[in-house]
C-alpha cells in the first residue's frame, strides 16, 4: 500500500491518494467524447489527451482521496445539466477528477494528469497496476479499432468498478468524499452553455 500525490499545474491544489494499490485502483483510458471536450475546455487537452483523443483516468473509492492544501481552488463543471461532475483546479484549469452527481456512490476516477509529475510511470504502475482498459474507443480520434482490440474494454472497468465500490461501501468509505459534504456537491458546478460545449466538442484539425 502506498501513497499518490495530486499537484495542480500551478502547485496551489494538492492532494493524496491513501491506500493505493493495483487491487484498490482501476486504470483505464476513456476516449469518449465527453472527456475530450472537458480537457479541450479548460485548454489542457495537451496536456490530458493521448494521440487518439484518451484521457487515462484512476478510479477509486472516495475516501481514499484527502487535498491536503489549496481545496479553495477546487471548482466544477457539467458539460450538461444533470451530467457527470467534473472537478478542476480553477488556480491554473488543471483538470482533477470526475464524479458522480450523488455522494452515495463513492468513486472517483482521477485524471492521470492530476498527479504530481515527479512520480514515474514505472513507479505508478508499481502503485496503481498497468493501464489496460480502454472504454469507448469508436470516440477515437484515430484507429479506433485498433484500440478496440488492444485491451480489456468497458465491461471489464465497470466489473473492476463495482468491485472497488463493493468495497468502499463495507468500510463505510460513501461517507467520506472530499467533493460533497453532507450528500451535497462543496461546491455549485458551472454548467456550460450552448456555445460553450460546442466549442469544448470542436476537434481541432491537426
Ligand atoms: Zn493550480
Ligand atoms: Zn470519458
Amino acid at each position: 500500500m502506498s501513497e499518490i500525490e495530486i499537484r495542480c499545474n500551478c502547485g496551489e491544489l494538492c492532494g493524496v491518494v491513501r491506500n493505493a494499490s493495483p487491487r484498490r485502483i482501476n486504470r483505464g483510458t476513456c476516449y469518449c467524447d465527453d472527456c475530450q471536450a472537458f480537457a479541450r475546455h479548460l485548454a489542457h487537452d495537451d496536456q490530458v489527451l493521448d494521440e487518439y483523443g484518451g484521457t487515462e483516468i484512476l478510479q477509486f473509492s472516495s475516501g481514499q482521496l484527502e487535498f491536503t492544501s489549496g481545496v479553495e481552488n477546487l471548482a466544477c463543471l457539467q458539460l450538461t445539466e444533470g451530467a457527470l461532475r467534473r472537478w478542476y483546479a480553477s488556480c491554473c484549469k488543471t483538470p482533477i477528477a470526475n464524479t458522480l452527481g450523488k455522494s452515495w456512490v463513492p468513486f472517483v476516477g482521477l485524471l492521470r494528469a492530476s498527479i504530481d509529475r515527479t512520480m514515474t510511470a514505472a513507479q505508478l504502475d508499481q502503485i496503481a497496476g498497468l493501464n489496460r482498459l480502454r472504454v469507448h474507443t469508436k470516440y477515437a480520434l484515430k484507429d479506433s479499432e485498433q484500440l478496440a482490440a488492444s485491451g480489456p474494454g468497458s465491461l471489464s472497468m465497470l466489473l473492476g468498478l463495482l468491485r472497488l465500490l463493493g468495497g468502499g461501501w463495507l468500510r463505510g468509505e460513501h461517507k467520506r468524499s472530499p467533493f460533497f459534504a453532507n450528500g451535497a456537491p462543496v461546491t455549485t458546478a458551472h454548467v456550460l452553455s450552448a456555445e460553450e460545449l460546442a466549442q469544448a466538442q470542436q476537434v481541432s484539425a491537426s
